[in-house]
């Protein structure tokens, strides 16, 4: 039997691998002149590839129900034996997974290696134009030469980051061969506001916590580390919430993000005012701004106070009540309005892509075509930060590979 994997990337190593331990010619196109480019780029260069808090609420489809099937605990525990198997050592931070070399290359050198080893031939600088399925083959029309396969394995990624070679194009073959597509978004990206003040609070980072919501309603809410940035808002407790703004927005939906500086102070108004009148009983002879200094970036007390229209001198026990809460507002529940998100080319991933309704998911084999399989970011699944949107590749990878093997 004859299988060809479109796309060498995080999924497509993988399937390609376990398709062939079940004997099969196994081969990779891969339009890159190297496999794994993007893994390059995970994890800051260093490859957060896996999570030990494996939880299915980490993850978003609008078929979510289909995802126990897919993410069993069995399969999470075949990915890290898979790993280790490898000669990848994991290095464990807050249960996030890296290796131990803290090198994203070490990854994407194991899995090359291994595809190799285990028989996989890789074709580099391979662009696959369109897939046509005759009879009971499919015939694959490249930028080089023709193909023929038994089965085809489809991981051409999303539409994020596609200088890494996932331009969306995947979207395109999958449609003609009867699949339907759920709007691509970016996801795990930045959010844009309208604000005059953004310069002012450009490379500030502090740890915060965020609410968003959508048209004035509550919708969840995150905590880490913020930076504020020229142009809007960002930071992983950001990126975590930018998928939903993302959908919400495309939909007309109103979206906000509230911003608590002083989440160790508390969720209230009225707690920091409280915090602040025995402050200023316990630090004599200090102004607002010598008062929030050391709490909060002197740029940030500079732009809140002058949001809140307090001039810097001002005693706080000689504020009125209404100014203090206003002050009180800004700091535990800064609202920011938000715009738009950055677009794809900055998008770790994308929400949206082929419906998990269309495949099996206990094998990842189309339910339009037999032979076909999808897997990874083309499919509308995209997880949190943390390593879900890897491990997703990796499940769905082995999936696909183990059912054509004959293994599952
Ligand atoms: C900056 C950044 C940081 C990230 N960090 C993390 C992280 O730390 N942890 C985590 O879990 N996730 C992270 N992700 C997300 C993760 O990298 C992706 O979810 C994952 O790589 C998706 O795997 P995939 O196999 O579906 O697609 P990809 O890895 O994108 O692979 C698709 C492959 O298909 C090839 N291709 C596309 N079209 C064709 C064609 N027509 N013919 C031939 N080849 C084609 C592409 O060149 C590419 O090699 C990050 C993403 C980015 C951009």
């Amino acid at each position: 039997m004859k299988v060809i994997v479109i796309g060498g990337g995080a999924s497509g190593l993988v399937s390609a691998i376990f398709a062939a331990k079940g004997g099969s010619e196994v081969i990779i196109l891969e339009r890159n002149n190297t496999c794994g480019k993007k893994i390059l780029s995970t994890g800051n260069g260093k490859c957060n590839y896996w999570n030990s808090n494996y939880n299915l609420q980490n993850y978003h489809s609008m078929n979510k129900e289909f995802l126990p099937q897919i993410i069993t605990t069995k399969l999470q525990d075949e990915v890290k034996i898979f790993f280790e198997s490898i000669g990848i050592v994991p290095k464990i931070k807050n249960g996030y997974y890296y290796p131990y070399s803290n090198q994203a290359t070490s990854v994407q050198t194991a899995l090359i290696l291994e595809a190799k080893l285990s028989g996989v031939t890789i074709e580099n600088n391979i662009y696959v134009e369109d897939i046509i399925k005759q009879e009971n083959k499919y015939y694959i029309k490249t930028n080089n030469r023709e193909y023929f396969a038994d089965k085809v394995i489809i991981a051409t990624g999303s539409k994020a980051a596609p200088k890494t070679g996932s331009d969306g194009n995947g979207y395109e073959l999958v449609k003609r061969l009867g699949h339907s597509i759920i709007k691509p978004l970016p996801a795990l990206v930045q959010l844009r506001g309208n604000n005059n003040y953004f310069k002012q609070w450009a490379g500030i980072k502090q740890d915060v916590k965020v609410s968003l919501l959508e048209n004035d309603v509550f919708i969840k809410k995150e905590k880490g580390e913020i930076i504020l940035t020229d142009y809007g808002l960002s930071g992983i407790c950001i990126m975590q919430l930018s998928g939903a703004i993302a959908r919400g927005l495309d939909s007309g939906n109103k979206e906000t993000v509230i911003i608590n500086f002083v989440p160790w102070i508390g969720d209230t108004p009225q707690e920091f005012i409280k915090w602040m009148d025995n402050r200023s009983k316990k630090v004599l002879n200090r102004n607002i701004t010598e008062l929030l200094d050391g709490i909060l970036n002197y740029k940030l007390v500079n732009l809140l106070m002058k949001q809140s229209n307090i001039k810097k001198e001002t005693k706080w026990l000689k504020l009125n009540e209404q100014f203090k809460l206003t002050l009180a507002q800004n700091i535990i529940a800064f609202r920011q309005e938000i715009v738009s998100t950055n677009s794809f080319d900055k998008a770790q991933v994308c929400s949206g892509g082929v419906p998990l309704s269309e495949i099996d998911p206990r094998t990842m084999e189309s339910k339009k075509s037999k032979g076909l399989y999808i897997i990874g970011e083309l499919l509308d699944v995209d997880g949190d930060c943390g390593g879900y949107n890897l491990g997703f590749a990796w499940i769905s990878g082995i999936l696909a590979g183990k059912h054509i093997a004959g293994d599952n």
